[in-house]
């Protein structure tokens, strides 16, 4: 069951993941783009945690909100409106949600989100972006059978993709052998969500 405390322990848990593996997202980042993706989701989620000491939501929405404009507005780079368009969504989607009880109704909520991703970014699931994390998990949720297993194949699976989106897609073949860095960035959002689904 989520309720606003669970998602904000979910989101507090995302903020110190993404914080403790910066170097990690960023190292992902140099071969098959600018470096940049740790440093860059470690500044999101460090405003979402200043703003949300500052505004004290008390709704799922809310939260969601403080999130998606914080990601939007103090990440340079193409994740942050692409995250904020996903937490967006959901914002809109939890107006009148004050608890989540099913891993399937979260998988729809983020399905929501997904959607938003790919209004934005235009990616398919096999273009090696976040989107292959986020597709398979909102399908796994659906089925309530979310697993820290089908998360990490999920973000592997990106090793031997061609990307088609995003910086990397300028490397073409070259982009072989790597990690999407969102696709990372993503694994840890979901795998610190598994304890409360
Ligand atoms: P930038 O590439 O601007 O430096 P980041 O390094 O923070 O931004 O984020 C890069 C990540 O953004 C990629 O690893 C990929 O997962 C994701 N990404 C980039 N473009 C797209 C897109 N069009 N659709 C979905 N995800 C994308
Ligand atoms: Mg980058
Ligand atoms: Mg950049």
């Amino acid at each position: 069951e989520i309720t606003v405390k669970e998602l904000q322990e979910w989101l507090a848990d995302f903020a110190t993941e993404v914080k403790a593996k910066k170097d990690y997202l960023s190292e992902l980042d140099t071969p098959i783009g600018d470096g940049d993706h740790g440093n860059n989701m470690a500044r999101g989620m460090e405003a979402y945690e200043e703003s949300l000491a500052k505004q004290k939501p008390t709704t799922i929405s809310d939260t969601f909100k403080i999130l998606a404009m914080a990601l939007i507005s103090k990440v340079g780079g193409a994740s942050g409106p692409l995250y904020g368009s996903a937490f967006m969504n959901i914002t809109k989607a939890t107006k009148d949600i004050t608890v989540i009880t099913h891993q399937a109704e979260l998988g729809s909520l983020l399905e929501t989100g997904l959607k938003g991703i790919q209004q934005r970014g235009k990616a398919e699931a096999g273009d090696k972006t976040m989107v292959d994390v986020w597709f398979p998990v909102v399908t796994a949720l659906k089925e309530e059978s979310l697993t820290s297993e089908k998360i990490e194949a999920a973000k592997e699976s990106t090793k031997n993709l061609v990307a088609k989106k995003g910086r990397a897609s300028y490397l073409g073949e070259r982009a072989v052998g790597h990690i999407d860095p969102g696709a990372a960035s993503s694994a840890l959002l979901f795998t610190t969500l598994l304890k409360f689904c």
